[in-house]
């Protein structure tokens, strides 16, 4: 079966056409500029040349319209009929309490997601939007919601909760959710598919450092704790967002620098990170040129950025005892071997070990510590379109 995995963002949506039948891409693409001035798609069909086309998109449903022509077209297309579209997987933000796994859209599917767009203010609606596109322009072609947040509604109470009065919990559902749920499930399970061990029986930590950065804790193949938490601006440090700070910082700034509650919120996502403290980038390759080059605080923010990581992995060994595998992913993770190294050194204590040899790789799967580490630490490049695809499959196949 072909199916066509969406990922809707506000003025962007990517895509892909996967044949589930070995798993094989067979057109990829991005759109962007999606309602502004210079509306565009990049579309790849795998081994044909690509194909460009800028022309106005108003809305997500113009947009997916041409996406839709492009993977039928003739010259450059992949399939001769949209019929050869067995199903849509759609990926969705939050989820909150409602999804622990992911679902068949229908109506009942679409009320709860439109009840979860104040938990995710930003991201549901052009998730939302681009489902309703989907299905006015394939309607009898069944759809399925996967959620960042699923994975994680594994994770206990004492381990979600914040210490603040249990009833924003009860009235406002003020809790952690964490995401990167689909990158952190499919990074563990394939982990343990390359060890050839049962998932059951592992303690493994997920490391998916990109622009936004969290850390999972997954025991026996479920979350048990992440670092991201009601949004994802908790946790580690990211490319422009605080992580964790003293939130009596936020009163004491906005009376300081007279600012209203849209811009600390502003600052705290765009403007910190890395690229705040560094005030040169938020780009991890920019930061270690200028670290190369004597900057003090380039070598700051990925001090600061290498510590929160090993101090999370910390805490997840402490709390589930041992940590079998160590797996690292997403764009600084897969790529960057310096990071891993210094994210590794906090861990000696641990015994974690890199090889710097096995550890001078890529974007590739790899098992990069040393023999004697106590824990097996792994490249594992994401691949959170294939997992949706995956997710997609096995339930329209169960209907
Ligand atoms: P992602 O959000 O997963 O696409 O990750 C994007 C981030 O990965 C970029 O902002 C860079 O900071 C980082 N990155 C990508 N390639 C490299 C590299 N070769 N070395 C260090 N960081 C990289």
């Amino acid at each position: 079966m072909n199916i066509l995995v969406i990922n809707c963002g506000s003025s962007s949506l990517k895509y892909q056409l996967i044949d589930m039948n070995g798993e094989v891409v067979l057109a990829k693409g991005l759109v962007e500029r999606i309602g502004i001035e210079g509306s565009r798609i990049k579309h790849d069909t795998t081994g044909k040349e690509r194909l460009v086309i800028e022309e106005p998109m108003n809305d997500h449903k113009k947009a997916l319209e041409l996406v839709l022509k492009a993977i039928v077209d003739k010259e450059h297309g992949a399939i001769s009929s949209l019929d050869e579209i067995g199903a849509v997987g759609h990926r969705v933000v939050h989820g909150g309490e409602d999804f622990t796994d992911s679902v068949i859209i229908d109506d009942a599917v679409m009320e709860a997601l439109e009840k979860n767009i104040e938990l995710a203010p930003l991201h549901n609606p052009p998730n939302i939007i681009g489902i309703t596109a989907c299905q006015e322009l394939m309607p009898s072609t069944p759809m399925v919601s996967v959620f960042d947040t699923a994975f994680h509604q594994t994770i206990p109470a004492e381990n979600y909760i914040y210490a603040m009065p249990y009833e924003y919990y009860e009235k406002y559902k003020i809790r952690r959710y964490g995401f990167h749920g689909t990158s952190h499930k499919y990074v563990s399970k394939r982990a343990a598919e390359i060890l050839g061990k049962d998932i059951k029986d592992l303690n493994i930590v997920t490391c998916h450092l990109g622009n936004g950065s969290s850390v999972t804790a997954v025991q026996g193949g479920l979350s048990v704790d992440t670092s991201m938490g009601f949004t994802p601006l908790e946790g580690l440090a990211m490319g422009t967002r605080s992580g964790d700070i003293d939130p009596a910082i936020i009163p004491f700034i906005m009376e300081k620098e007279n600012m209203s509650f849209d811009e600390v919120n502003n600052m705290l996502n765009k403007k910190s990170g890395v690229l705040g403290i560094s005030g040169i980038s938020s780009d991890f390759r920019d930061l270690e040129i200028a670290e190369e080059e004597g900057n003090v605080r380039a070598k700051l923010a990925l001090d600061v950025f290498a510590n929160k990581v090993t101090k999370y992995i910390a805490a997840y060994a402490a709390q589930m005892c041992r940590i079998d595998v160590l797996v690292f992913t997403a764009g600084i993770g897969e790529n960057s071997a310096e990071m891993r190294e210094r994210i590794c050194e906090g861990l000696e204590c641990l015994n974690i070990r890199v090889d710097k040899e096995l550890n001078n790789i890529r974007g590739e799967e790899a098992i990069v510590s040393k023999n004697l580490s106590a824990t097996t630490v792994m490249v594992i490049p994401t691949n959170e379109e294939l997992m949706i695809a995956r997710d997609t499959l096995e339930l329209v196949s169960n209907r």
